[in-house]
């Protein structure tokens, strides 16, 4: 039978935690066959892209070992979750960050990312993801240019003779126009 009671944020937390596991193991999942631990995880090949952010598998999640261990930030943060660049996943993630983020740069968007996931090429997937958002399209649009209208015949005759005088002054030369010196 259905629940129909509110979904909590455990019940959330769990279903994140599940399609965690999902995407890593649809995208690494040869290192989910050999991977039975942190000791496993150390002596993969050294061509993977995991290899070089010391991976760890916590309750089948791969996490960034590193050494801030003994730092006092939170878990989520010393331990980030590795996601692969390309997954629906990063892209739901990353939104959220920039959401989270007012909407502004990827640089900044990519902060707030780095604080509980690891993504492999951040930037670039970053770069994509606000590349493709209409709201930051349209945020980050430059501005229309009103085009003037024409000038009349008399502006037009002024302005031969303006654009003469500032083009020969500023080349350090003495001209006359209308019979006046410069
Ligand atoms: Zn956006």
């Amino acid at each position: 039978m259905l629940q129909k009671s509110p979904i909590s944020v455990e019940e959330l937390a769990d279903v994140k935690k599940v399609l965690v596991r999902y995407v890593q193991r649809q995208n690494f999942s040869l290192w989910f066959i050999k991977a039975t631990g942190k000791t496993n995880l150390r002596v993969l090949s050294q061509s993977s892209p995991v290899k070089r952010l010391d991976p760890i598998l916590v309750d089948g999640i791969i996490r960034v070992g590193g050494r801030l261990e003994k730092t006092p930030l939170s878990y989520e943060a010393r331990h980030p979750v590795i996601l692969p660049q390309v997954s629906c996943l990063t892209d739901i993630i990353i939104r959220q960050c920039n959401v989270n983020a007012a909407l502004s740069s990827a640089n900044h968007t990519l902060t707030v990312v780095c604080q509980r996931y690891c993504i492999l090429k951040a930037f670039v997937a970053v770069r994509h993801v606000i590349k493709n958002c209409p709201q930051c399209r349209r945020r980050n649009a430059k501005p229309a240019q009103q085009i003037m209208a024409e000038l009349p015949p008399q502006e037009c005759s002024w302005n031969c003779h303006r654009s003469l005088m500032w083009g020969l002054t500023t080349s350090g030369r003495y001209w006359f126009a209308n019979g006046v010196a410069i």
